[in-house]
């Protein structure tokens, strides 16, 4: 299956000894020329690199602060070595937060600190090498920029951050990664990450409406450009055509259905994913969040309605009012934007959806906090909304629900392993090894209490464990979407 060794699921966690170099190999694909240049970076590496480079961490350092004091403040404390999932199933020294950060500090330290300056081998200030753009190249696309890391650091410092700047400078001299520029260039092209255009979109839609159809005898609509519908639901385009995710979308479907709330998709926002977080740049995201605008204001809808996507959720929670606001055209009775859990919870709360938990009796079921939801954002109107709401749902569509180790869960929660622009089949070995804590936690409740699936709300969470799980011997449908459950578990007409 693969030319490396699956790791060993253990009974207990264990923190591997160290092995210099050992995951030195991994990197990505370089983007073409094509991609670099449709996001506005260089094709290829430029001939001035360095300087490019340095320019670039001076311009971040000054418009960021957090970059900055990130660089400046940690005290080598050890709080983060052992946090990483990348360094927990790799063993690579360099899979270590806080060394993670060290590739680039010692740069930093060498050329805009007064020790770096004159005292370089004192403070382990390097300068700018072809071999330490490698390391770069290598390290900081095995960062998922998960930030679990920041929530152990005393200071704060969060890896994530510096590894999106990493990136940026990176894309700035003319070194991308494929993966993630290919699929922001098909988004500007097309609308959305597959490259699905949007006739193959209504076919697609029409298809499932036959499908719910078929299985339910009601008709269920999957509504696409619809002008003056009430909602905009924009979610991740592999909803559309991939397991368990479709299966989702039929849910969301199926809960506007017995709202009675007139819904809509958008051929132009058709992706609700936006990997120009992944690379760092603002600009990027700017662009792709603001096709949400351009939808939402041509189709007249009076609210914004995200589907189950972790990273999406994160730049529609934190950045879309300032990256593509402000919405003073929505309806100010609801956030901008929501999420769909928001609004299915609210459902269920107001006892609008009627709810049969015995359809999904089949499954013993646990849940998988996904990182951005987890650490970098918020649901409803009570703190710790992102981790109540999607169980609270749980609890009301099924029977059979344990929550795994506490350590691996709410804000401590391990990322899958493809999260951050890494789910990229030329990164398999580290989405393998990476996924190791997270496979060591539900290993667990499998064990102790028979757990035969595990839910998520994030399109990455889902294809990475449809991938990978196999490797540690689950079934790949044992990954399954919350809005699965509730299609399953909803009784169609009863509120009509
Ligand atoms: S952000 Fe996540 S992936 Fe990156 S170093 Fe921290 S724990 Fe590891
Ligand atoms: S926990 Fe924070 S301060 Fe301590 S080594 Fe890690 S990054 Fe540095």
């Amino acid at each position: 299956m693969a030319d490396f060794d699956t790791p060993e699921l253990k009974e207990y966690p264990e923190i591997p000894h160290i092995h210099e170099g050992v995951m030195a190999h991994s990197k990505p694909f370089v983007a073409k020329e094509e991609f670099q240049q449709a996001l506005g970076f260089p094709g290829e590496l430029v001939d001035n690199w360095e300087q490019v480079a340095l320019d670039k961490m001076q311009e971040l350092t000054g418009k960021y602060r957090s970059f900055q004091v990130f660089l400046d403040s940690c005290v080598k404390c050890g709080a983060c070595t052992d946090k990483c999932h990348y360094y927990l199933g790799t063993s690579d020294p360099k899979n270590m937060p806080v060394a993670r950060q060290d590739l680039l500090r010692k740069v930093y330290r060498r050329n805009f600190t007064f020790a770096g300056k004159y005292f370089p081998k004192l403070v382990g200030a390097v300068d700018l090498t072809r071999e330490v753009l490698d390391d770069w190249y290598s390290y900081f696309h095995q960062c998922s920029q998960c930030r679990r890391c920041s929530v152990y650091c005393p200071y704060g410092i969060d890896t994530a951050e510096i590894s999106m700047a990493a990136r940026e400078i990176m894309d700035s001299v003319g070194v991308g990664q494929k993966y993630c520029n290919e699929i922001i260039a098909k988004v500007y092209k097309i609308g959305n990450n597959l490259g699905l255009p949007e006739p193959a979109l209504a076919d697609t839609l029409e298809g499932l409406e036959e499908d719910i159809e078929d299985e339910t005898g009601v008709a269920v609509r999957l509504p696409l450009d619809v002008k003056g519908a009430e909602v905009l639901v924009v979610t991740p385009s592999a909803d559309f055509f991939a397991e368990p995710h479709v299966d989702g979308l039929m849910g969301y479907a199926k809960v506007f259905h017995e709202a009675g709330i007139s819904w809509t998709l958008s051929s132009h926002a058709s992706e609700a994913a936006n990997f120009g977080m992944f690379i760092g740049s603002y600009e990027n995201m700017r662009k792709v969040s603001l096709r949400i605008r351009e939808a939402a204001l041509d189709l007249g809808v009076k609210r914004i309605i995200m589907g189950e996507c972790g990273h999406a959720w994160r730049v529609a929670y934190s950045f879309l009012n300032t990256l593509a606001g402000p919405f003073d055209f929505l309806d100010p009775n609801y956030p901008v934007p929501q999420h769909i859990l928001e609004f299915t919870h609210d459902l269920i709360q107001r006892g609008a959806l009627t709810l049969d938990k015995s359809a999904n009796d089949d499954m013993v079921l646990t849940f998988h906090d996904s990182c951005n939801v987890a650490r970098a954002s918020r649901m409803g109107s009570k703190p710790g909304g992102q981790f109540t709401i999607p169980r609270d749902v749980i609890r009301a569509v099924c029977n059979n629900f344990y929550d795994m180790p506490q350590d691996t869960i709410h804000e401590a929660t391990y990322c899958c392993g493809g999260g951050g622009g890494l789910l990229t089949d030329d990164l398999m070995e580290l989405r393998v090894k990476g996924a190791l804590p997270r496979m060591e936690a539900l290993k667990h409740v499998v064990e102790e209490h028979g757990v035969t699936h595990m839910a998520a709300i994030c399109a990455i969470c889902k294809s990475q464990f449809a991938k990978i799980m196999p490797y540690y011997g689950f079934q790949m449908d044992s990954i399954v979407s919350v809005h699965q459950l509730v299609s399953n578990a909803i009784v169609l007409g009863d509120k009509q």
